[in-house]
């Protein structure tokens, strides 16, 4: 590395020294030949790890065949990714984008454009306090992380926000005003924070009486990540909004905005973006997807979920509770040491995330074999002792 390497990109993250150059499955290697357990995985992107085969084929067809027909013409990845979203989450009408804060931002511009149409003009979303929606001004007002709604001045309105997981606040604040409500089905950046059993349920039986949208945002637990290839379906809600991002691409960048027939009320010229249905990141969808979506590959990711759950269990006191579903999981330790840990864990070559000053996070690849779930347990459990 050239000695002002570090200057040019804006330093908004604290990060370690080392850079990262490869990856492989469930591991990464920094320029100096360290070798990491990675379970960071790109911060839940790389559903099926790093660099996997049948997304480097995909990406290598697709880059010799056509990269971007532009938003202004047809291209056949992308309808048949639109058609392949369609089919196996029942919601028939999709906007392809970038990332979950864009996919988000599509939602919240559906829903006002929808209370225009049906709902006398009524714009107010409601959302819950420490839901994680993105950094657009406008899904950062849809935000619930405590002051961020103070950071870039004016806060866009138009969000009202209400306690995760008490449906009778939710049920309190609708008025005439609320178009939607848009929640999380476990809120993954405050932490793996799972709602009440029923929630989802109790969210559509409101929306339904108030006559108002139910939007998921997925970007998170969509694609494998809990379990069953949408979070929402471990509720069998049906949902009029869902939000995708992260694994979706594989580590490429690929968001998607599914709407209901009813929901989707778009019309030309109001939605759109230059990469829009670009038709290399669709290719990156399809080659996840048919992965995902093979025989056996969910119910894989349900006994990897309990083997490191499990396994976190078992490493005593130092850890007070684990939650989450599938491979999306958090251990609470018994102090606020969880950035003290995970430094020690990078040191001892394993990456994790600190999501809270008490809590880990945990977001293997969804097809981590089961030694490496042992070896990161190995590993946890040393770092947990020093
Ligand atoms: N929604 C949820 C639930 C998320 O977890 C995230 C990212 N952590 C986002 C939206 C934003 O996605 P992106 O960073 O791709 O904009």
């Amino acid at each position: 590395m050239q000695s002002d390497s570090f200057e040019h990109l804006m330093n908004l993250v604290a990060k370690p020294g080392a850079v990262m150059v490869r990856g492989e499955g469930a591991f990464m290697w920094d320029a100096s030949g360290k070798r990491y357990l990675d379970f960071v995985q790109g911060w839940a992107v790389n559903a099926l790890g790093h660099c996997p085969p049948e997304l480097a084929r995909a990406l290598s067809r697709q880059a010799t065949t056509l990269i971007s027909a532009s938003p202004a013409y047809h291209n056949a990845t992308a309808l048949e990714l639109g058609a392949r979203l369609a089919h196996v989450s029942g919601l028939p009408k999709v906007f392809l984008a970038s990332t979950g804060a864009e996919a988000n931002e599509g939602a919240i511009k559906l829903a006002r454009k929808w209370g225009k149409l049906h709902r006398g003009g009524a714009f107010e979303i409601i959302t819950t306090v420490n839901g994680f929606h993105g950094r657009t001004l406008a899904t950062m007002a849809a935000t619930g992380k405590p002051g961020w709604d103070a950071m870039f001045p004016p806060a866009m309105p138009g969000f009202v926000k209400v306690p995760y997981g008490d449906r009778a606040a939710m049920e309190s604040a609708i008025g005439p005003n609320t178009v939607a409500v848009m929640v999380e089905p476990i809120q993954g950046e405050a932490g793996v924070v799972l709602p009440p059993d029923g929630y989802l349920r109790s969210l559509r039986a409101l929306a339904d009486d108030h006559g108002l949208l139910l939007i998921v945002d997925e970007v998170q637990t969509g694609v494998g990540r809990t379990g069953r290839l949408f979070a929402h379906q471990h509720d069998a809600v049906t949902v009029d909004v869902m939000t995708l991002g992260k694994g979706l691409g594989g580590g490429v960048p690929l968001a998607a905005l599914l709407a209901s027939e009813r929901a989707s009320c778009f019309e030309r010229g109001e939605q759109g973006g230059t990469f829009v249905g670009n038709a290399f990141t669709a290719a990156a969808g399809l080659a996840v997807l048919a992965v995902v979506t093979r025989e056996g590959f969910l119910e894989r990711v349900v006994q990897s979920g309990t083997r490191l759950s499990d396994g976190l269990r078992s490493l005593g006191a130092s850890i007070t509770e684990v939650r989450g579903r599938g491979l999306l999981v958090a251990a609470r330790l018994d102090a606020a040491r969880a950035e003290r840990v995970r430094d020690i864990a990078f040191d001892q070559g394993l990456l994790i995330n600190a999501v809270r000053p008490d809590t880990l996070r945990f977001m293997p690849p969804l097809n981590v074999r089961d030694a490496e779930i042992d070896e990161m347990v190995g590993i946890l459990g040393r770092a947990l002792a020093m």
